[in-house]
């Protein structure tokens, strides 16, 4: 059994949705995990604002919108009048569902409700889609098996025993659709994996199946060495390790989850990345073989606030740092990068939620300062902290921005640099010019 995962732009038009119907119908066993339709879960973003600010006018205007552009994709997605009333029938009662809360008490389990539309809605047309086209396929709610904990975490034995117990019952079925995004928290809840999660929802049902391979189509053709939005001219990689692909997803490549590399490398289950514009290209192929030595690719993680803590009696006393971490422990917010000095230590967090109530903690320990919009801009590859010359060429890259923290050690598979937001597509070109072009 495989994982198939297409995402946004992947079925982002009923044309898009027949060919991957026609793309996944081969005949081999597969689960095929889909994405919302593209700028649907943003729209919803953007309903879930207007019911917080109790604007229901801009709210009910902003759901007629969405509701247009799907009536549009049921008609040029069917043609039997049968299965366009049928595909009707359920996009009212969809619409209905969105349009039914109330700006005076929306509540974030509203807000997480309303998310998951877009993949329900994309799974179930696609569904409609196969059935009208004689396409033998099962749609299973993934709400019944993909399950977090209180803190959003993934329960990946609950996946394992839940999914593994739902295929069971059709033994004799090649083709499974089910959502990606959405799950169950223990409040029974519906929940989400974060933007973006289809991804992690293909490697945890991969991992909790122990498929053969999780294979995340999209709309470019692999990972490219460098992010293809800022920087002109960048390439496919071939092959990556997984901790090489789990360190560019980390630190920003967009292209796959934060962590949606983790469950598959756990369970050793090659994710391969293809393009669904153009099957027939080899994308990128991440497993844990060796993949040879060197600089393979950079990323941007933005939104980083680096804070520094500054003491007259630091390191040299025992459980500075400790105090440090705890605080950090306490409000459950995880540090990216860290830094020491004889008198001080910086790190950086992306999750600035807590950050107020964090300073005050900090400020009893030491003075403290913050800078927010900073960029971390990773270098990634094989071995690269080790081999002599590597972190001299990325400095000197760079000699021209200002760097505000360095990370090299850490890691044998990347060295970290935190700039201002405002310099990054400059440190990304120039890291792109001296460490890629001028090599080739
Ligand atoms: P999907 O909707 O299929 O999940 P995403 O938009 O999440 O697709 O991810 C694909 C996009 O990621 C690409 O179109 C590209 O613009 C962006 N991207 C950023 N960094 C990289 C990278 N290093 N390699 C490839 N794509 C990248
Ligand atoms: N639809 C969700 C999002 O836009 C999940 C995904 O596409 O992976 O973030
Ligand atoms: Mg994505």
């Amino acid at each position: 059994m495989k994982i198939y995962k297409f995402g946004g732009t992947s079925v982002g038009s009923a044309e898009r949705i027949k060919a991957v119907s026609a793309l996944v119908n081969d005949g081999d066993k597969k689960i095929v995990v889909l994405s919302a339709m593209s700028g649907t879960t943003n729209s919803l973003v953007e309903i879930i604002e207007y019911y917080y600010k109790k604007n229901s006018d801009a709210a009910t205007e902003a759901i007629a919108e969405l509701e247009n552009k799907y009536t549009k994709v049921v008609k040029e997605l069917f043609k039997n009048d049968s299965y366009i009333s049928k595909a009707n029938c359920f996009l009212k009662e969809r619409f209905a569902f969105l349009k039914h809360f109330s700006c005076s008490n929306f509540s974030i389990s509203d807000e997480k409700a309303i998310l998951a539309q877009g993949e329900i809605i994309s799974t179930n047309l696609f569904q409609l889609y196969n059935e009208e086209n004689k396409i033998d396929s099962v749609l299973l709610n993934a709400l019944e098996f993909v399950k977090v904990d209180s803190d959003g975490e993934p329960l990946l034995n609950e996946i394992s025993v839940l999914s593994k117990k739902v295929l069971e019952k059709y033994p004799k079925t090649k083709l499974f659709v089910t959502q990606g995004f959405i799950c169950t928290n223990p409040e029974g809840q519906i929940d989400n994996l974060k933007r973006g999660g289809s991804d992690y929802s293909a490697s945890l049902i991969g991992a909790g199946i122990d498929a053969e391979e999780v294979q995340i189509w999209t709309d470019i053709d692999g990972v490219h060495n460098n992010d293809p939005r800022y920087v002109e001219g960048t390439y496919p990689i071939a092959k990556l390790s997984f901790d090489e692909a789990a360190e560019l997803a980390y630190f920003g490549a967009k292209i796959l989850h934060p962590a949606s590399i983790l469950p598959a490398k756990h369970k050793n289950i090659p994710v391969v990345l293809k393009n669904t514009m153009e099957p027939s290209a080899a994308g990128t192929y991440i497993s844990n073989e060796n993949v040879g030595e060197g600089i393979k690719a950079i990323a941007a993680k933005d939104n980083i606030t680096a804070i520094k803590i500054k003491s007259g009696r630091m390191l040299l006393a025992y459980g500075f740092m400790r105090r440090i971490f705890e605080i950090f422990e306490k409000h459950k917010t995880s540090i990216d990068m860290i830094a020491t000095s004889e008198v001080a230590v910086s790190l950086t967090i992306d999750n600035d939620s807590k950050l107020d109530a964090i300073l005050n903690e900090l400020r009893e320990i030491g003075s403290v300062t913050v800078d927010k919009n900073q960029t971390i801009v990773c270098v990634v590859g094989n071995m690269i902290s080790e081999a002599k010359g590597f972190a001299a060429q990325i400095l000197n890259s760079i000699s021209d921005v200002s760097v505000r923290m360095i990370s090299y050690g850490g890691s044998r598979h990347n060295i970290s640099i935190v700039i201002d937001t405002e310099n990054k597509i400059k440190a990304l070109k120039l890291l792109n010019d001296n460490l890629f072009t001028k090599k080739n």
